[in-house]
């Protein structure tokens, strides 16, 4: 006599349902329906996932909160200056210059053909770009074009009222 491929199931949440069991080999359909047993009915967790969008937006929150301890935490070890503007605009800036400059560092060093003693003039060049706006306009720059864009801020961009220098 075959295993029976359809399974009746008295999920968790009280619903029924009949579970085709036919795509699993039979010696596993039992243990199979068990462990749907012991959990709720399609609707029941498509219906819970739906009321899960609050998570997903803590979620994302909790995933820029790590970004900004990331930036913060390398902009303190690589003697970042804090960049000024609004509130939203630093925070929102940090990232976008340890993002961009990070990438650089791997596209120009790591992967191309400059030296760290030219990086550090590189870096020596981010360090007086202190405006957030800078940062946030240059957020889908092509890490490669960093030191152009450097030396254009140097020239256009030039900070006027930065209490940090
Ligand atoms: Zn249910």
């Amino acid at each position: 006599m075959a295993v029976k491929k359809s399974w009746t199931i008295n999920h968790a949440c009280g619903h029924t349902s009949q579970a085709d069991l036919s795509d699993r080999p039979a010696d596993r359909r039992a243990g199979y329906a068990r462990w749907l047993t012991e959990r709720e009915c399609a609707d029941c967790w498509r219906a819970a996932r739906g009321e899960d969008t609050g998570s997903k937006a803590e979620w994302l929150a909790k995933k820029r909160a790590d970004e900004q301890t990331e930036a913060e935490e390398w902009s303190a070890r690589y003697r970042m200056p804090p960049l000024d503007g609004t509130d939203r605009a630093v925070a929102w800036g940090t990232r976008c210059r340890y993002q961009l400059v990070s990438a650089a560092y791997a596209a120009l060093v790591l992967e191309g053909t400059t030296s760290e003693a030219a990086w550090e003039d590189i870096e020596e060049a981010i360090r007086p770009v202190t405006r957030a706006g800078w940062w946030l306009d240059q957020r889908d720059a092509d890490p490669a074009d960093l030191p152009e864009l450097l030396e254009a801020a140097a020239t256009s961009d030039r900070p006027t009222e930065n209490p940090h220098f």
